[in-house]
């Protein structure tokens, strides 16, 4: 594990920095509506700084995930917002890349780069969250390709969605993994409904999406008939890759909000304020160095390592952990309403992090048993 920038990396990470200071405007990005995400995102892609691993071939810059590392750190320090289209850059694309015709690929990664296709992931149902085999969105074959029927639940950024990646079933095969498959839905096709879900922090970012009878042509398939869980697991494995670093790099910029917010209060010198803060500092730099060996495992072997369970885990609690104090500490002081909102909303929204993208209980399961060699819990 290295824990200096090659030149190279270093290189990049000055002119990124600059970069940042001489385009991102002054104010809180987190405030930004949809249209300024979007024209954030095109200055990005123009700067070279979306698909930054991606492969040249796709309009990539080919670079290691070490790149991809520095772009996080240096994006969370700065307080830049997120591209638009995350799912389908870090994501879809990759699916894509590995697994998707030369055709698809032609037709969206382009335009996933530049942020004029969004993509949204479609896995999730009410009786299949956790339980993702348990799909029920049924595929039937159809003179036209197939038609698509069933309930999606919980997709983040459907509501701006171009495309979907939908996991259906098209067999109701004796193994449930084997017949599943994942189209690439048009969003505009007929009979697809998104309705937008309100979450506790007021945000309105993830939906349901229902389908009632919609055609999708054949080559909507991505991968194999029947093969859709590969594609499936591809898409997840792309989710826990690079994203640790920027979990990481995140909580560390918040960490630094949480200080400053502790100094403004004048809370300072509580002790027990201090220890606290002194143990997520300890916990965020944990949390860095394991970021910093699961990447390394990715370089070294393409597939991210258990150390991005353990991350997500960690990663989520010490979030929730952090908003806590920050509102404990603002609570019933007057003057403070600016920071109050700020932290109450990352308060609220830190309750989904052990939530999405694998639960805490899932995740202590995967550690138990393949990191530990535990045998299966019935
Ligand atoms: C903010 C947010 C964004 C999301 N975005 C997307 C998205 O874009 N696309 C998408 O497809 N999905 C998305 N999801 C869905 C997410 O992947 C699921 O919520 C998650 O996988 C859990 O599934 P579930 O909600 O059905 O809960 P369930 O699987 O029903 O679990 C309920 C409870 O039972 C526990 N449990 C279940 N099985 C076990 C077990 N075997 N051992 C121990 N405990 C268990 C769980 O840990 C949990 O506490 C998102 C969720 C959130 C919160």
């Amino acid at each position: 594990m290295r824990l200096v920038d090659t030149d190279d990396e270093a290189a990049f990470r000055a002119t990124l920095r600059q970069w940042l200071r001489d385009n991102l405007p002054a104010g809180v990005p987190h405030s930004w509506d949809t249209e300024q995400r979007r024209a954030w995102s095109r200055r990005l892609h123009t700067a070279g700084y979306a698909g930054i691993t991606w492969p040249r071939e796709h309009g990539g810059r080919g670079l290691s995930p070490s790149y991809q590392a520095v772009y996080a750190e240096e994006s969370a320090l700065a307080g830049a917002p997120d591209h638009v289209n995350v799912i389908g850059i870090g994501m879809v694309g990759p699916t894509l890349i590995r697994l998707g015709s030369p055709e698809q690929q032609q037709a969206f990664l382009p335009r996933i780069l530049s942020g004029e296709v969004i993509f949204s992931q479609g896995f999730s149902e009410p009786d299949a969250g956790s339980d993702l085999a348990s799909v029920r969105t049924l595929a039937r074959r159809h003179p036209d390709g197939w038609v698509l029927d069933g309930e999606k639940v919980w997709s983040s950024y459907a509501h701006l969605a171009d495309y979907c990646l939908l996991l259906a079933r098209t067999d109701e095969a004796p193994t449930r993994h084997r017949g599943l498959t994942c189209f690439l839905l048009d969003m505009r096709a007929p009979g697809v409904q998104v309705r937008p879900l309100r979450q506790m922090s007021g945000d309105t970012d993830f939906n349901q999406i229902l389908l009632d009878s919609v055609v999708v042509p054949a080559d909507a398939v991505l991968g194999e008939v029947g093969a859709g869980w590969r594609v499936a697991m591809t898409t997840l494995a792309h989710e826990r890759g690079t994203f640790g670093i920027t979990l990481t790099s995140r909580l560390a910029a918040e960490l630094g909000r949480l200080v400053e917010t502790v100094r403004a209060v004048g809370a300072s010198d509580c002790p027990i304020v201090r220890r606290e803060i002194a143990q997520l500092h300890i916990e965020v730099q944990a949390l860095r160095y394991t970021g910093y060996r699961a990447l390394t495992a990715l370089e070294r072997t393409g597939t991210p390592g258990p150390e991005s369970s353990v991350l997500k885990l960690r990663w989520s609690l010490a979030n929730q952990r952090l908003a806590t104090l920050a509102v404990r500490v603002l609570d019933g002081r007057p003057g403070t309403d600016d920071w109050y909102g700020y932290w109450r909303r990352q308060l609220l929204r830190s309750r989904t992090n052990t939530i999405e993208g694998g639960t805490s209980e899932i995740l202590r399961g995967i550690v138990a048993e393949r990191v530990l060699g535990l045998p299966r819990s019935h």
